[in-house]
Parts: structure tokens; sequence; C-alpha cells
């Protein structure tokens, strides 16, 4: 039965991620801001300790790097001067992509863009001229990253 992959559908909808991004947390709390910060501050759900923590988020150097990691990545707490309700809305409601299946996106692109599209058909059950739309989606989105 024909499927269409879950790479592709990311890619119509402008989802697709951004692969230069860092898929580990670490790399915010040892270059950022909040590195020696009570991290309790960034996950709270009281309103005065978000505020506290997007104050600390205001001048910090990775803030715009954290900000994009934070509406793909991150479920919870502040990230980049952003809350959960602020990416939520950014990301337009729609749920993060779960790091787990990055890697996963990433290979199934690769083997859409790289394989034979007779390849890409048998798999998927579908006919080449689909497997070229696939392409183009990938690509225009490949491009905007
Ligand atoms: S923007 Fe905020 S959450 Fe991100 S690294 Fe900087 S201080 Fe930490």
């Amino acid at each position: 039965m024909a499927r269409t992959p879950i790479s592709v559908r990311l890619a119509k909808s402008g989802r697709f991620p951004s692969l230069d991004l860092p898929t580990k947390l670490p790399v915010f709390g040892l270059e950022g801001n909040c590195k020696s910060q009570d991290t309790n501050l960034f996950f709270s759900e009281d309103s005065s300790d978000i505020l506290t923590a997007k104050a600390i988020c205001v001048d910090c150097p990775i803030l715009a790097e954290c900000a994009r990691w934070g509406v793909q990545f991150a479920e919870y707490g502040v990230f980049g001067g952003l809350s959960e309700k602020e990416r939520f809305l950014i990301r337009g409601g729609k749920p993060i992509i779960s790091l787990l299946d990055i890697e996963h996106i990433i290979q199934e692109s690769i083997f859409i863009l790289n394989s034979s599209a007779a390849e890409v058909a048998l798999r998927f059950g579908v006919d080449k001229r689909t497997v070229v739309r696939w392409r183009g989606a990938l690509r225009s989105s490949l491009e905007v990253a």
C-alpha cells in the first residue's frame, strides 16, 4: 500500500528539520547564559520564574540558535527566551519532532534523494513520477533550511 514518507510530509508542510542544528542540548548549558543558573527556573510553571529565565536569555550569545533549537525540539521549559506556549504558537500548534525521529527522517530523505527512482518507488509503493515530486519537495526544504 502506498504511503507518503514522514520526511516528505514534513517537507511539504514546511517542517523539515534544520539539519544544521545541534541535536544535543548540552551545548546550550555549556555556552549559554544559563550555564551557571538554577535550571529549575527554566522548567518552572511559575510565571515569575519564567520571566526570570527569559531575562537571563535576553543577552545570551546563542539566543537565536537556542530559540531555533527550542522551537524544533523542546516541548517544555524556556529556550532562547521563548516559553513553551510561545514556541507552540510559532510551530503553528504542531507537536515537536522527537529527537529520536530525526535520525530516521535524515536517513529516509537521503534514501529518497540518492537511490534510484525505481528503488524508492518500490519501497513506498508509488510510481516514479511521485518520487520525482517528493525529491522536489525535499530539495526545496533543504535549500530553505
Ligand atoms: S538562550 Fe536562554 S536557554 Fe538558551 S542557552 Fe541562552 S540562556 Fe540558556
